[in-house]
């Protein structure tokens, strides 16, 4: 019979990589934590209509990218509801924020994240589908300051700090500012306007995006589109005084704790809710998919889902592929030690319980214990030690009478007898 494998797009987290995995999550949550951000934890799925009110229609990921299906009405009374594996988190927690009445308390709430998203793209280095984010949000009314162009450089700059933790260089920050909501219709009008002589020159995406989202058209990679797509307005020629302000205050806050930046008027990102800025820290050692993370601010998604006014910003990394740069950097901090303190090897069936007992008093202590199995001849035992500890205790006969272990180490070949109240401490000992 064939195996059965995972999914496409999908694939299994292997120790030690795991150890990898942990670090980075644990380096996120502390560097969150110096700036007071709380972890909260959204469904894996939602209402779909919450991402194709949010993250837009006609976006990639609305379009053709959701994992969604309708749910079985499990009463008459109920109506089949269609429901939607979250490509993204940032509309679960603006929904968690206006169904818990977060923006009540007054004061910003800043909230991070750590888990799975889904999107049905085509699976590469870098790209799944089943992937990883690890974000955060700033989120709260106007009164609570959320609109600051402070905040936006806060967020900037602790990610800056984040990826400086992990031990990630060189990576560059692309920045923008992609106008409040009543910049964009102009903008977008004058894009219309410009596309409908290049457009058939393009990409068949590009032609159906000029008709129905022509902002996405400044997201195609094709490269034989770029030089047209290099002729069309910029979106910073449209941009009304207050979001020219803002994103200079952003800028200027940026420069002031030395922040490096590069300006890219582009950068409009794949889904819909954002409005002034946007930005993608990128690495070149990443390849096609050079998307370390993404974000911007969103003032206008609060409402757009039916809450109250809550601007706000965030962002969201990728951590498959922080673990890729990582790894590539070969600075991937040494994992748990691979080998045990200690292999403890019963000697009978006899002495079985007894091991038992032992490991669980030396696991108390805080050592890495492994357990061997009394039935193993002493050759096995010796073998199947080597593989997995620094040392083997012998636990025969002799030893559970006189209660003198015998230990060996195995890198020295030193072999000593330690009594059972002492072992603990011999074996933490280097
Ligand atoms: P987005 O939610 O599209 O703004 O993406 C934010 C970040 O998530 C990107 O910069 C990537 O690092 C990561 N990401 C997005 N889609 C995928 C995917 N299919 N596989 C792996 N990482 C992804």
């Amino acid at each position: 019979m064939k195996a059965i494998q995972a999914a496409r797009g999908t694939r299994d987290l292997l120790p030690p990589e795991t150890e990898l995995w942990n670090h980075i999550e644990a380096t996120a949550r502390r560097v969150f934590a110096r700036y007071c951000f709380g972890e909260i934890r959204t469904p894996i799925f939602e209402d779909t209509q919450l991402f194709a009110r949010s993250v837009g229609e006609e976006t990639d990921i609305v379009s053709k990218e959701m994992y969604t299906w309708e749910d079985r009405a499990r009463a008459q009374s109920e109506k089949a509801q269609s429901l939607t594996l979250r490509p993204e988190n940032t509309a679960g927690v603006v929904r968690a924020y206006i169904e818990h009445k977060l923006g009540e308390s007054g004061l910003l709430q800043k909230l991070y994240y750590i888990g799975p998203q889904f999107r049905r793209e085509r699976p590469q280095k870098g790209r799944y589908r089943q992937f990883y984010q690890i974000g955060a949000e700033v989120i709260g009314p106007t009164s609570a300051g959320s609109e600051s162009p402070l905040r936006d450089a806060e967020v900037l700059e602790m990610l800056a700090t984040l990826l400086g933790e992990l031990g990630i260089v060189d990576w560059k920050l692309y920045l923008n500012s992609v106008g409040s909501a009543s910049d964009r219709p102009r903008y977008v009008l004058a894009l219309q306007e410009a596309l409908k002589e290049i457009a058939p020159k393009l990409c068949a995406d590009c032609q159906r995006r000029a008709q129905t989202n022509p902002l996405r058209v400044l997201d195609c990679k094709i490269p034989e589109d770029q030089p047209f797509i290099e002729t069309l307005p910029k979106i910073a020629e449209f941009l009304d005084a207050n979001s020219r302000v803002h994103f200079a205050q952003v800028c200027a806050a940026l420069d002031a704790c030395g922040v490096p930046f590069i300006l890219n008027p582009r950068l409009v990102r794949g889904l819909d809710y954002y409005t002034r800025t946007t930005f993608e820290f990128v690495h070149a050692g990443l390849g096609a998919q050079n998307a370390l993370l993404g974000g911007g601010r969103y003032d206008g998604l609060s409402e757009a889902i039916g809450g109250p006014k809550a601007p706000g910003i965030g962002f969201a990394m990728g951590a498959d592929r922080l673990v890729l740069t990582l790894q590539a950097q070969q600075e991937a901090p040494s994992a748990m030690p691979r080998l045990a303190d200690a292999y403890i090897a019963p000697l009978g069936e006899a002495q079985q319980e007894q091991a038992l007992v032992l490991a669980r008093e030396l696991r108390q202590a805080g050592l890495r214990v492994e357990l061997g199995d009394g039935n193993f001849r002493i050759k096995k035992s010796f073998e199947v030690g080597n593989r997995l500890a620094r040392r083997i205790v012998l636990f025969g006969e002799e030893e559970a009478q006189s209660g003198i272990m015998t230990v060996k180490d195995f890198a020295s070949g030193a072999q000593t007898k330690v009594p059972r109240a002492e072992l603990a401490q011999a074996l933490q000992r280097k």
